[in-house]
């Protein structure tokens, strides 16, 4: 061997034990000298029984048995410890004829089937090529726990994926989880997917997710929230998403990182910005944002809107019979109310005290005054808590396309006017120029 090789192929004996199991001493004593000049530790086993033994105790890297062995047979051996730890190499030497049987029923991957008489040469070349296989796996096991070790320490979620799918979770995200440890985990049958939502549903794949984080080619803000599928009654936790790819380029990390604080804040923000506080309907800056969009939609896409104003009437006489208190309850449940007799797509702001304000997208004039009557007749029948007689007055108008919001709402106020003048408890109808609907003046 000269001096390159040596340095390119290190001796690989040296942090490797074998387990070395013979009946014939003469045999032992010939390869154990041999193979203690490459390997660190060399047992010796003189049966099977005590190979395994010494097996057991000691762990070897490497097996070398003979297999006429007596007590348990080298073929016996090897399946035995295979099924401790399939990596483990064993080398069978045994007559060709021996082997050859052998070889069509035994079929295990680290094991080598080695026909005698052996070259002690080439005997020791195989142990070696084997040795570098476990201090490579070794090394490789290193590193593997290693980035094992930096996941746990980290604060963040995190959690690590190959092309197989989820490879691992990090204490940070186990916690959240409610486990102990990746094995926990494993062991429970649930799934990443069942813990972590995208919007309101379950995210089916994770792995995918963390691609498409890393793929963005916008770099956008990914948002998870996570909750437990056994305990759904746990608030959700909010996560920001960030991947990156490991320097091996094949395994991707999803990092997460709690924002649910912030989240809450933003939406209480939100919430203080847009809805009254006291009807949690819409308040009127919301309101003026609805308007525009849906009037917009309504003008590029054809397509009708109606506004319909709600005014309680007499309310005054509400708060100065029974006290403000029960007008403001008044106020809650006409808004609870009428929200639960909209569509999705309607909306209720308040306009202003006893004043609210529907929006209805997709409907004309007619649909808008049918949508108000009901409204009429639900509020008529409704029993307000220690109020009698409540009831309200409405103007419906329908949008015309281009004209302005403010006319629009103009036009509403003034069927609510009619409604009020001829009587309350009433709908009026803002008729449309050359388009008449019935009910409507
Ligand atoms: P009309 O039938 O003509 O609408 O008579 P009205 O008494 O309802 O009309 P008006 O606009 O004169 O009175 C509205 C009253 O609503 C006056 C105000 O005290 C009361 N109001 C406004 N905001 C609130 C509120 O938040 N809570 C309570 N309890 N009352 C309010
Ligand atoms: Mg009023
Ligand atoms: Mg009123």
């Amino acid at each position: 061997m000269d001096m390159t090789e040596r340095i390119r192929q290190p001796h690989p004996g040296k942090h490797v034990s074998v387990l070395l199991a013979d009946p014939e001493e003469l045999t032992r004593s010939v390869l154990g000298r041999a193979l203690r000049t490459r390997f660190a530790v060399v047992l010796e086993a003189e049966n099977g029984i005590e190979a395994l033994a010494l097996y057991g105790r000691h762990r070897p890297d490497m097996v070398a048995a003979t297999l006429r062995l007596p007590g348990l047979d080298g073929a016996g051996l090897a399946l035995t410890v295979a099924g401790t730890d399939p990596r483990v190499a064993v080398f069978l030497l045994g007559k060709p004829k021996d082997i050859v049987t052998l070889m069509s029923s035994l079929s295990l991957p680290a094991v080598r089937f080695v026909p005698t008489p052996a070259d002690p040469d080439r005997l020791l070349d195989l142990f070696e090529d084997a040795a570098r296989m476990v201090l490579l796996r070794r090394a490789a096991g290193e590193s593997e726990r290693l980035v094992r070790f930096f996941l746990d320490a980290s604060p963040h979620p995190q959690a690590i994926f190959s092309k197989n799918g989820l490879e691992y979770v990090n204490r940070g995200l186990l916690r959240y989880m409610g486990f102990v440890s990746f094995h926990e985990f494993q062991a429970s049958g649930l799934a990443l997917g069942d813990f972590l939502l995208a919007g309101e549903t379950p995210l089916t794949d994770p792995a995918r997710f963390a691609q498409a984080v890393l793929d963005d080619p916008l770099d956008r803000e990914h948002v998870l929230c996570l909750t437990h599928p056994r305990h759904p009654d746990r608030p959700a936790h909010v996560f920001q998403a960030a991947a990156s790819r490991l320097p091996d380029s094949e395994r991707i990390m999803l990092t997460l990182t709690d924002i649910t604080e912030l989240e809450y804040e933003k939406r209480d923000l939100i919430d203080l910005a847009t809805v009254d506080p006291l009807t949690r309907a819409f308040n009127r800056r919301k309101l003026a944002d609805v308007l525009a969009e849906e009037t917009t939609r309504a003008r590029r896409y054809g397509t009708p809107l109606s506004v319909i104003l709600l005014d309680i009437d007499h309310f005054k006489k509400v708060n100065d019979t029974h006290g403000h208190d029960a007008g403001d309850t008044v106020l809650t449940e006409m808004a609870r109310l009428v929200m639960g007799l909209l569509r999705e797509s309607d909306r209720l702001a308040r306009w202003g005290g006893e004043e609210f304000f529907v929006v209805a997208p997709g409907v004309g004039l007619g649909g808008g005054v049918e949508l108000a009557e009901r409204l009429r007749a639900a509020v008529a029948d409704k029993d307000f808590p220690g109020v009698p007689g409540v009831t309200a007055s409405f103007g419906v108008a329908e949008y015309l396309p281009g004209e302005p919001v403010e006319a629009l709402v103009k036009r509403a106020d003034a069927a609510l006017y009619r409604a009020k003048a001829g009587g309350r408890n009433r709908v009026e109808g803002q008729r449309l120029k050359g388009s008449p609907s019935p009910g409507v003046d």
